[in-house]
């Protein structure tokens, strides 16, 4: 069954899933890395813990585009420029440069 959780999207080491005893949350499960100990954060069902833990990888990659796109458009929201500079700075975040 551990063959079907993603490798740690931080370091790429193996990751476990991991059940507690009880707890007061009654969260017992959790996916941990072996190498980093990053982690699923605890829930209620193993499941969970394997979704939460496979989608990680997706998730801090959306974030990160977000937090991509959020600092272009700051950036066109506190600069006074020139339409064709506007443009420029629109074609190069969707081109998915990260420099400004
Ligand atoms: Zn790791």
């Amino acid at each position: 069954m551990q063959s079907e959780l993603k490798p740690c999207p931080f370091c790429w080491g193996r990751a476990r899933s991991a059940e507690a005893g009880p707890e007061v949350t009654g969260m017992a499960f959790i996916v941990e890395c072996q190498k980093c100990k990053a982690g699923s954060g605890w829930h209620f069902k193993k499941a969970e813990a394997i979704t939460a833990w496979n989608t990680r990888a997706e998730r801090d990659a959306l974030k990160a585009e977000i937090e991509r796109l959020r600092g272009k458009l700051q950036y066109m929201a506190d600069t006074n420029l020139a339409d064709d500079e506007y443009r420029t700075i629109a074609r190069e975040a969707l081109a998915g440069k990260a420099e400004q």
